[in-house]
């Protein structure tokens, strides 16, 4: 199908484009690598009558790496471009581990980051890393600007904190300790599907010890959500086998997932116990 009329806008600047999102409010939708609005508008689930193709403004497509503790990431930054980022270390990994579970190729040479958070799928690979790093979403319209950590972001499914006029500009992530451990695993039936149960994990190591955990599940509820079971078990565990064993545990004990065409409740938390091992896993390789 095709998509119904709308008015296209490619502004130059951040401030035309949100003067143009002002103007035209819950009619105007912000284009970012069109890889969930323009198949959502062909098939009129979505029919904005005013398009705001972000596309020109480059200031939104950077990675700023120079900042001691957090690394910025422009809502534009394509999926591609975190694969093949230059960040390094622990975050580095982690975001290029997850990256390549994000679609197939041709997906994420044009879907974005901010993209993806904003469309605010619970299965999103993006979501879900979002979630486990206490993200802090940047949000700016014609008279202000605020940040929303990823708790607060995330709503329900499709669902976000961000206004109308709001453009997500970028994203602050926490860079991770040299040593950390960085783990992610996800179930899906085909390879570039949406994951069924996807699980980030991060690890605080101290030698054999954890110091701390974080770890995130998409696909069990409306957003993503942290195990803060399994995370509890862990903190000042001892690494290795019974400490995975005992979290996998803990997360599928922690959650009441829902059920849909693609698995039961049953067979999500059993895949929540799977691909929190395979992520814990990962992250004390
Ligand atoms: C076949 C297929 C398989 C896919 N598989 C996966 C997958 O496995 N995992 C996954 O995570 N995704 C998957 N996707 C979706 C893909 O990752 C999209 O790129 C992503 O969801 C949206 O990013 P986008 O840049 O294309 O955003 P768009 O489609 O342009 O926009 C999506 C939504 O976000 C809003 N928006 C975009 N940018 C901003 C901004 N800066 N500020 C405010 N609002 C904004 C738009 O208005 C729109 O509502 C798949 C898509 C397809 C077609």
């Amino acid at each position: 199908m095709k998509p119904a009329s709308f008015e296209y806008f490619a502004p130059d600047t951040v401030e035309e484009a949100l003067g143009l999102l002002h103007e035209h409010g819950d009619d105007a939708k912000v284009l970012a690598g069109g890889q969930s609005l323009v198949p959502a508008m062909n098939f009129r689930l979505a029919r904005p009558a005013a398009i705001v193709d972000i596309g020109r403004l480059g200031e939104l497509a950077a990675i700023d790496d120079s900042a001691p503790d957090t690394v910025a990431v422009g809502a534009r930054v394509r999926h591609l471009d975190l694969e093949r980022n230059q960040i390094g270390g622990p975050l580095g990994r982690l975001l290029a581990a997850t990256a390549r579970w994000v679609g197939h190729y041709p997906i994420r040479v044009r879907g974005t980051f901010g993209g993806s958070l904003a469309h605010a799928d619970p299965a999103a690979e993006w979501c879900v890393l979002a979630r486990a790093l206490d993200a802090e979403m940047h949000c700016r319209r014609t008279d202000g600007a605020r940040t929303v950590s990823a708790v607060d972001f995330f709503e329900m499914v499709f669902t976000t904190a961000l206004e109308p006029h709001e453009l997500l500009e970028r994203v602050v992530l926490p860079r991770l300790p040299d040593g950390s451990g960085v783990g992610m695993a996800e179930f899906a039936r085909r390879s570039g599907d949406f994951a069924i149960v996807l699980a980030v994990a991060v690890l605080d190591l101290d030698g054999d010890g954890i110091r701390g955990a974080r770890i995130a599940l998409g696909g069990v509820a409306g957003r993503p959500v942290r195990a803060a079971g399994a995370e509890q078990v862990l903190a000042g565990a001892e690494a290795g086998p019974d400490a995975i064993a005992a979290a996998a545990a803990a997360a599928a004990d922690g959650i009441d997932p829902v059920g849909d065409i693609h698995g039961s409740p049953e067979y999500r938390r059993d895949l929540v116990r799977a691909m929190v091992t395979r992520a814990l896993e990962q992250a004390l390789a």
